[in-house]
């Protein structure tokens, strides 16, 4: 298959689907607070997304029960809504993928729960921080291994930790296109960056080590020694000039 590139006309698309995820992220993180259950937050997601002329990604994808997925604390991506009610002070990882005119966009925020502590706000600096070196790094003539080293690098030389075992990726009628792009690596290796070229960036990142394990509904991520986990994610358009963030308002 290989990486599509995609037209003008496309990532103009791409924009539009890019665009009702900021929105419906936005939503959600004006509308969290403690004593709300996260099926809340995946019910108001589901609802926003139609309401604005798009369909969600994530519900039914290899059997994803929800329309968001919503990790708080120690967990690191792919957690299910449901009966969890969360406290003042957490953290939530907020996950959503919408698909509008048959073109995908993905882009996860991590949110406080009212007051959180400073770890905590120092976390989500680094894991926003990590995304946006990423992001600078994705210039054609680039090769991928420097947008992973820049993530990488940002984040461990900061005392945090990047997971490992998942990864961003190309993204647009699919919601998983080639390339992987791995949070970790060298410079000057992969594949040459170009013009045209659609991928969703996510650092993962956590306060203890970068090792992480899937819990016994088979979703769930979550770290392996139990320490905070934060995740930032956009889907952007490489450019001849500055990349595009496409998951933007
Ligand atoms: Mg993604």
């Amino acid at each position: 298959m290989g990486i599509i590139i995609k037209s003008e006309r496309e990532i103009a698309i791409m924009r539009q689907a890019g665009k009702v995820v900021a929105t419906v992220l936005g939503i959600l993180s004006e509308k969290i607070k403690p004593g709300m259950k996260t099926r809340e937050l995946d019910a108001i997601a589901a609802r926003e997304v139609i309401r604005l002329g798009a369909r969600p990604s994530f519900k039914g994808y290899q059997g994803f029960p929800a329309s968001l997925c919503v990790s708080v604390n120690d967990e690191v991506v792919h957690g299910i809504p449901g009966e969890r009610v969360l406290d003042e002070g957490d953290i939530v990882s907020l996950d959503f993928g919408a698909i509008y005119d048959g073109f995908q966009g993905d882009a996860a925020v991590t949110v406080g729960v009212g007051e959180i502590s400073p770890q905590a706000k120092k976390l989500m600096k680094t894991t926003e921080g990590a995304l946006q070196a990423g992001i600078n790094a994705a210039r054609p003539g680039a090769r991928l291994g420097d947008v992973s080293s820049a993530i990488q690098n940002y984040t461990e030389s900061r005392g945090y930790s990047i997971v490992r075992e998942y990864t961003g990726h190309g993204i647009g009628r699919k919601m998983h296109e080639e390339p992987q792009i791995p949070n970790f690596g060298l410079p000057g290796t992969g594949p040459l960056l170009k013009k045209g070229m659609t991928i969703a960036l996510e650092p993962m990142v956590n306060v203890g080590g970068w090792e992480t394990r899937v819990g016994s509904n088979h979703w769930t991520v979550s770290t392996a020694d139990g320490s905070l986990s934060a995740h930032f994610e956009n889907t952007i358009a490489i450019t001849d000039a500055e990349p595009q963030v496409l998951t933007a308002l």
